[in-house]
């Protein structure tokens, strides 16, 4: 059934994205990294909703989205003091803890899975209705495999006729999604890295293992699949002079590419097409999903940046590598 789907200003549409919840429908909402896909976390019917709008594979499980840290105790069980000890420095925030999961969280939410990720979005629309309805199981408000979606009309365009009411909070100010931490393994795990960096965690924990990814793909089946693509094609330039020439090579061949890039690159770059990601790796990191959606309604072949640093230049290359699908030019 098609719904008619409105974006409503975040105040606005608040009494009614509450009863939408507890009625057991979808809602999309704003959170700091990117726009989530939420229903009631501990209605099993109202979440497989969610992977049916999205065309998310069912064995790829969702974040649990509180409005406080004592919330965990809801969704989690044995919940170390680590947890509580990220939560005074990050929450709310970019981070999301995987832990042991209650009983009172279906199966559906985790895949099948022991655990349960949870995260206390930095939002206060987000906060507000979680604690007026439920906690909001929820993944990024886009098609699956899709780039996610930074902004209220980014998921219109995805998910028009999928889901009845969109929460407008204007653009996220991270832009890329959160950080998964496990705290269920012997060392704490990334298993995706975000705003949230290892060098920040370590400082709390002490030690902070960076191959989770590697080691935990049976603990989080996201990783497995092609995430976050534009429809065109997409290569990662190693430098920028090797983006301009491989663009200058495209153009010879009559296609219609573009530089994503940031504009300190101007002076190489120069009149060719360019959709810009701003001047600094912030920037950067809150332009990128905005940016490619972009360039892939206008041009053909998108050539991005790479960032070469560790903390947050790490994660969004996490995920530019993926939009590129590892073609490095
Ligand atoms: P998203 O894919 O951004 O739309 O949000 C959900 C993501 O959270 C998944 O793809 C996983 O990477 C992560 N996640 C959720 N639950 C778990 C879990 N139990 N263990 C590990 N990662 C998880
Ligand atoms: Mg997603």
């Amino acid at each position: 059934m098609e719904l008619e789907t409105r974006i409503v200003k975040a105040e606005k549409g608040l009494d009614e994205a509450v009863s939408l919840i507890k009625k057991g429908e979808l809602v999309v909402f704003p959170t700091e990294t990117v726009y989530g896909l939420g229903a009631d976390a501990f209605n099993g019917k109202a979440v497989e909703k969610i992977f049916a709008a999205k065309g998310r594979p069912q064995d790829n499980p969702l974040i649990v989205h509180i409005a406080s840290p004592e919330q965990v105790r809801d969704i989690a069980v044995d919940v170390p003091s680590e947890f509580f000890l990220l939560a005074q420095k990050f929450m709310p925030g970019a981070l999301t803890v995987v832990l042991p999961k209650s009983d009172k969280i279906p199966f559906v939410v985790t895949a099948g899975g022991n655990t349960v990720a949870v995260r206390m979005p930095d939002n206060k629309y987000a906060r507000e209705l979680i604690a007026r309805s439920a906690p909001l199981a929820a993944p990024s408000a886009n098609r699956s495999k899709h780039v996610s979606p930074t902004t209220a009309q980014h998921v219109y365009d995805d998910l028009k006729g999928e889901v009845g009411l969109i929460l407008d909070d204007g653009p996220c100010g991270v832009g890329i999604e959160s950080t998964v931490l496990d705290l269920t393994s012997e060392m704490p795990a990334i298993l995706r890295p975000g705003a949230v960096t290892a060098e920040m965690l370590a400082e709390v924990l002490g030690e902070v293992s960076l191959h989770g990814k590697e080691l935990k793909i049976a603990k989080s089946p996201g990783m497995k699949y092609e995430h976050y693509a534009p429809k065109v094609t997409t290569v990662a330039a190693e430098s920028v002079s090797s983006a301009v020439e491989y663009y200058d090579g495209m153009l010879a061949e009559g296609k219609h590419p573009v530089l994503v890039f940031r504009d300190i690159y101007r002076d190489v770059t120069q009149d060719r097409n360019l959709v810009s990601l701003g001047v600094t790796a912030e920037d950067y990191m809150r332009n990128v999903y905005s940016a490619l959606r972009t360039a892939e309604k206008l041009y053909d072949v998108i050539i991005i940046e790479t960032l070469k640093g560790a903390g947050i230049e790490r994660s969004v290359m996490n995920r530019v590598v993926k939009a590129a699908g590892g073609k490095i030019v």
